[in-house]
């Protein structure tokens, strides 16, 4: 029941669903992805699965307090255990809040479920708290730690945990979410910017909580205008919009995915162009021809180049370089004629 209606996630839900059914389940389960994948309500939904005190074939009922109390997310036998700065939960967080709260037992639930967000950025001495709970839970707790990769998580909580990783969605499920998504704002009244599918597609890259990021304000057109406005001017040599273009970057912020993805979707797009001609399939579809013009005006080789050392900046930005230096650079490099 839970999980109806939610989107994609299949062989998760089914894995999950037969462990229910069997009465396999474990007292720890770690769910891994990227940012936006989902992992929090996938967790949610899966602890109303658990919730339910009385399941049908493995499902959960919808009928009884516990299913009832988890569709508004009021069932407070599902604790959602988080930190103000994303970091993770610190240890007396742990300690309060799950460590010393498992010995009540669940109000109106079959269990009472913890789900632990940013699992990941929990130093030493938290993950030693919770590994003290997770040695001798018990019989009705579950603890569930979301997080981007498991390699932080000590190996004494992994090897009691079974790992999960969510999948991409597909793009039949991107745009499904998009269409969704744009109901949803319709009927909350608030405004929905609508993009192109080859664009969204290409951005959300799989990951459904970037639909959002780009359809709910404006301002996300009129950066990839301006990143167009500015590869043109530093290949036209001209430093003031080099400057310009550096000032985009929220490279101190680490705002800038986005930025990046635009960037390196205006010179791909123009590397078509050039090689494969104006019916090849681009992302850029609204600056087609204006793509096309800069593709001839600054050559395969440079647009190619710069897509190189696009590249590259933003692997030495996710390593955590220098990140006003490495932009700097970049430009630079890209603003010499080669
Ligand atoms: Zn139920």
């Amino acid at each position: 029941m839970a999980f109806d209606g939610l989107l994609g996630q299949n062989e998760l839900k089914e894995r999950t669903a037969t462990l229910i059914r069997n009465g396999r389940l474990s007292h720890a389960y770690i769910f891994s992805g990227p940012s936006g994948i989902g992992k929090r309500t996938f967790a949610r939904k899966f602890a109303a699965e658990v919730a339910c005190t009385a399941p049908v074939e493995g499902k959960s009922c919808g009928r009884c307090k516990a299913c009832i109390l988890a569709e508004s997310d009021n069932n407070t036998d599902i604790r959602i255990i988080s930190s103000k700065d994303g970091k993770g939960p610190g240890v007396d967080t742990v300690r309060w809040e799950i460590c010393d709260d498992v010995a009540k037992a669940p109000l109106f639930s079959s269990r009472k479920i913890y789900i632990i967000e940013n699992g990941d950025g929990m130093n030493d001495s938290a993950q030693n708290a919770l590994l003290k709970t997770l040695e001798e839970p018990p019989a009705y707790v579950m603890i569930i730690i979301l997080c981007g990769s498991v390699l932080p998580l000590l190996e004494t909580i992994r090897s009691r945990s079974v790992a999960f990783e969510l999948e991409r969605y597909n793009d039949d499920e991107i745009l499904e979410a998009y269409g969704n998504l744009k109901r949803k704002y319709a009927a909350e009244g608030k405004p929905f910017f609508e993009k192109d599918r080859e664009l969204l597609v290409a951005y959300a890259d799989g990951i459904i909580g970037r639909i959002e990021d780009v359809c709910a304000n404006d301002t996300i057109n009129d950066t990839r205008l301006n990143i167009f406005n500015g590869l043109i001017g530093v290949f036209s040599g001209d430093p003031k919009a080099r400057i310009e273009l550096g000032r985009i970057f929220d490279a101190k912020n680490k705002n800038y995915d986005f930025i990046f993805f635009a960037m390196m979707s205006i010179l791909m797009d123009a590397m078509v162009l050039e090689r494969c001609g104006p019916k090849a399939k681009i992302m850029n579809t609204d600056l087609k021809n204006k793509i096309a013009d800069m593709a001839v005006n600054a050559g395969y080789y440079r647009i190619k180049n710069s897509l190189f050392l696009a590249d590259e900046c933003y692997k030495n930005l996710k390593r955590n370089a220098a990140a006003e230096l490495s932009v700097d650079n970049m430009l630079i490099r890209m603003e010499k004629r080669a």
